[in-house]
């Protein structure tokens, strides 16, 4: 591996959620060893469709998704990196008179809860989108949603973080961790051992298989 093989903290999984953790925690003084079995964004965070959405979420999310959408103007500036972020609004379209009225008591409750959220009609979605489907009935329109390139946002948290003292080593598999009573002590890779007092899970949809590795299902 070379180099230090102890850090405070490995982060498993360099997708959107490896890269942000890793960056906060660098942020805050923590050393931190990001280790990703491939690349980083090579998993889900390089190929979502780049939503950066609140509304259509389960409204225990919703008061983070609202506090993280007053962060994204000045994430770019933040992390010195365009992540082509556009704050030009989400639609949720129904096509069906139920799921009209399904949409329509999904934005009272997410206005319930402070979102600027709306029902419209045919004739404003045909002024915010002019070629839309004649089947369309109606939308939920949320103005202050936008969207953003995943693999640019993930590459852009991974590069601040490394400016910040993290380490990253790519092309490196998580294999096992040693633990006893409930304590964390050295992650295993394939590329040799990195002693640790914490380790976070952000291995995505191959969180399970971690998870197994200090007994948790
Ligand atoms: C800007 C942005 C917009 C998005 N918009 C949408 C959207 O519109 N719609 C939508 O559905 N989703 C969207 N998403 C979310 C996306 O679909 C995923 O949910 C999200 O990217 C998952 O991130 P993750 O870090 O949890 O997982 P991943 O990106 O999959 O990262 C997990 C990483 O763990 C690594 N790994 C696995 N096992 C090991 C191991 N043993 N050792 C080391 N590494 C390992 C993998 O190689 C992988 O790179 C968006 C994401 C972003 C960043």
């Amino acid at each position: 591996m070379g180099g230090r093989a102890t850090s405070e903290v490995v982060v498993v999984g360099g997708g959107v959620i490896g890269s942000a953790i890793s960056y906060e925690l660098a942020r805050r003084g923590i050393e931190v060893t990001l280790v990703e079995a491939a690349t980083v964004a090579s998993g889900a965070s390089g190929a979502s469709a780049g939503g950066v959405r609140q509304q259509g979420r389960d409204l225990r999310e919703l008061p983070i998704a609202m506090r993280a959408i007053q962060r994204w103007p000045h994430l770019s500036e933040e992390l010195g990196a365009d992540l082509h972020y556009r704050q030009d609004g989400n639609l949720t379209l129904a096509e069906r008179p139920d799921d009209v009225a399904a949409l329509e008591r999904r934005v009272a409750a997410e206005q319930a809860c402070g979102l600027d959220v709306r029902m419209v009609g045919q004739a404003v979605l045909r002024e915010l989108v002019p070629d839309i489907a004649p089947t369309v009935l109606a939308a939920s329109w949320c103005p202050s949603d936008g969207h953003a390139m995943p693999s640019l946002v993930t590459h852009a948290f991974a590069r601040a973080a490394t400016r910040l003292g993290a380490r990253i080593l790519q092309q490196t598999r998580v294999t096992g961790i040693s633990h006893h009573r409930g304590q964390v002590s050295s992650v295993t890779t394939t590329r040799g051992q990195i002693s640790c007092r914490w380790v976070v899970n952000a291995a995505g949809a191959w969180s399970a298989a971690i998870a197994r590795m200090v007994g948790l299902r």
